[in-house]
């Protein structure tokens, strides 16, 4: 496998990278937190015309990339700067799904910056199962509860799952429908996240909404694969940082009279996060890597890299924490962010424990 990236991979990558590190700050990130909004329109518009959406996207779908790589590229800059506008739940996973029913114009409409989606699929008892929807549909009406959906108040449109037939945990009879944000019968309920951005609870109460696809689960995997890639991606760059501030804090912070990094107990600890960075960007490449082969052989590489992820993540935000002697708590401190930021991860798309199972589930198959 080449590890390179192509010239048009790296010139996004330093792109996103200059212009985040220009004007994504602690400060500015504090200041999107406080808002009511949780996010702030002119970063998604800014990040927009520099190709960020359109680079999720392949040709066909009218984006210029796709592809497990730059994905992955674009979601590992996200981590790194700890951004908390809703390019995952959104962009990624709005967007791909309306792309996968063909709704080229408002996927056209997403790319230009101009469109924002939530994606109402997780119920209150689902947990990391994709296939367990209680919403239904009567009469073409939705009837259900969803949970946590990631940027709903701030969402058009809201892509709702609801079972037409089966029973609450069958793969088959699931199927999507566009909700729009007013329409009656639809309440959000909103709340900030621990580690940045805003969910709600959404209640459906005979709401119309437009059939998207009636093989809802074959959409959600295929697009739930790409975002647990991202996910990885994000949690990598967002480690990178952890692991970056540590070490300037221990080439700076002196005791005894000189850096606490050359004390060989703290080197060695130093040394453990950095070997842990290298097998986690293995695992990142190689997931990316395996998003166009079978599904079996796709997924398999996925829990691979999604429980090395979390596993390596916790150590990384644990040590950068204590070999900051705990200051690295403070909200005002980059780090403090970015350590809920890796913590989180680990629990959305499947945690480390549960992706071991499928691991060893998929890999007896
Ligand atoms: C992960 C981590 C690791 C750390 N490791 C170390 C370490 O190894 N060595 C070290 O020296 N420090 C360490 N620290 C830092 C140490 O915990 C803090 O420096 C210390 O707790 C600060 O003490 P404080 O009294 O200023 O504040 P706090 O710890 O915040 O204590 C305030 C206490 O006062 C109570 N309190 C507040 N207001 C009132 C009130 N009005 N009436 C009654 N009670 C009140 C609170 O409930 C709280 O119990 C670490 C911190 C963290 C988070």
């Amino acid at each position: 496998m080449n590890f390179d990236l192509t010239e048009e991979r790296q010139m996004l990558q330093d792109s996103l990278r200059r212009y985040l590190r220009d004007k994504y700050s602690t400060a500015t990130r504090n200041e999107i937190l406080e808002s009511a909004a949780g996010m702030s329109t002119d970063v998604w518009a800014q990040l927009a015309e520099l190709g960020v959406i359109g680079a999720l996207f392949t040709e066909e779908q009218g984006g210029f990339g796709g592809a497990g790589f730059d994905i992955a590229v674009v979601f590992e800059e996200l981590g790194r700067a700890g951004v908390v506008e809703p390019f995952m739940d959104s962009a990624l996973i709005g967007g791909r799904i309306l792309a996968a029913c063909d709704k080229s114009d408002l996927v056209e409409e997403m790319i230009g910056g101009g469109l924002q989606l939530a994606v109402a699929h997780g119920e209150p008892t689902s947990r990391y199962d994709l296939s367990h929807v209680r919403t239904s549909v009567d009469g073409g009406k939705l009837n259900g509860r969803k949970a946590v959906v990631m940027n709903a108040e701030m969402a058009d449109h809201l892509i709702v799952s609801a079972r037409t037939s089966g029973d609450v945990a069958d793969e088959a009879g699931i199927s999507l429908y566009l909700v729009a944000k007013d329409a009656p019968g639809l309440t959000i309920q909103g709340y900030p996240l621990l580690a940045g951005g805003r969910a709600a609870e959404v209640t459906l109460d005979g709401v119309e909404g437009e059939l998207l696809s009636e093989d809802g689960f074959a959409v959600l995997s295929d697009v739930i694969a790409l975002a647990t890639t991202a996910q990885c991606a994000e949690t990598l760059g967002a480690m990178d940082t952890a692991t970056r501030l540590t070490n300037d804090y221990l080439g700076t912070r002196k005791q005894f009279g000189r850096p606490i990094g050359t004390f060989q107990a703290l080197a060695h600890r130093m040394a453990d996060m950095l070997i842990e960075m290298e097998q986690a960007r293995s695992a990142v490449i190689n997931a990316a890597g395996n998003l166009n082969e079978e599904t079996r052989i796709r997924d398999l590489n996925i829990s691979a890299a999604k429980n090395l992820l979390g596993r390596a993540g916790r150590l990384i935000a644990e040590e950068a924490i204590q070999m900051h002697g705990g200051i690295a708590m403070t909200q005002e401190y980059e780090l403090a962010h970015i350590a809920k930021r890796i913590t989180m991860a680990d629990h959305r798309f499947g945690d480390t424990d549960h992706h071991l199972e499928r691991f060893i589930a998929l890999s007896a198959a």
